[in-house]
């Protein structure tokens, strides 16, 4: 299998219908299947002041581990919890005292704003942040209302033909 990191992998390939990639754990003793991407069910957000998050720089020409990263703003915004194959939460390790913005791509008028809840790890070996959940401002603190946030530079994609 040959992995590729965001950087690595050729962009038509993530806009394309008809592609089949799997994003992975990032971890080199794990690779644990996260979740299926797709260009319509996964979109892409722009997140400034995102928690930290693990991030590859080049898969290929450093096999390490991926190193703690607050440059991370591009994520894929999850819905449902159900489209996970692999997922953990963790409570943040420090409250993050203001709520972050959740931007469409530039689409002002579509960003909100949202409470970091919980840390996403993967849930095989525990490791992370691969990402983060929270609450949209103003809506009910129950888990149900949890979206999640899985960032770009966190995990391995995996191109299938
Ligand atoms: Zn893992």
């Amino acid at each position: 299998m040959t992995f590729k990191s965001k950087n690595e992998i050729a962009p038509e390939l993530l806009t394309s219908s008809t592609s089949s990639i799997i994003l992975r754990c990032p971890f080199p003793s794990c690779h644990a299947r996260i979740i299926a991407y797709s260009a319509t069910a996964t979109p892409s957000v722009d997140i400034d002041h995102a928690p930290l998050c693990a991030s590859i720089e080049s898969y290929h020409s450093q096999k390490s581990d991926p190193k703690l990263s607050s440059s991370t703003t591009a994520f894929y915004s999850i819905g449902d919890v159900w489209d996970f194959d692999n997922i953990g939460v963790s409570k943040p390790s420090e409250v993050l005292p203001d709520p972050i913005v959740v931007g469409a791509n530039g689409h002002e008028d579509e960003s909100e704003k949202v409470d970091v809840e919980r840390l996403l790890i993967c849930s095989e070996c525990d490791r992370g942040p691969l990402g983060f959940a929270g609450i949209a401002i103003g809506e009910d603190k129950t888990h149900l209302n949890l979206k999640y946030f899985l960032s770009q530079n966190s995990v391995l994609y995996d191109v299938g033909n």
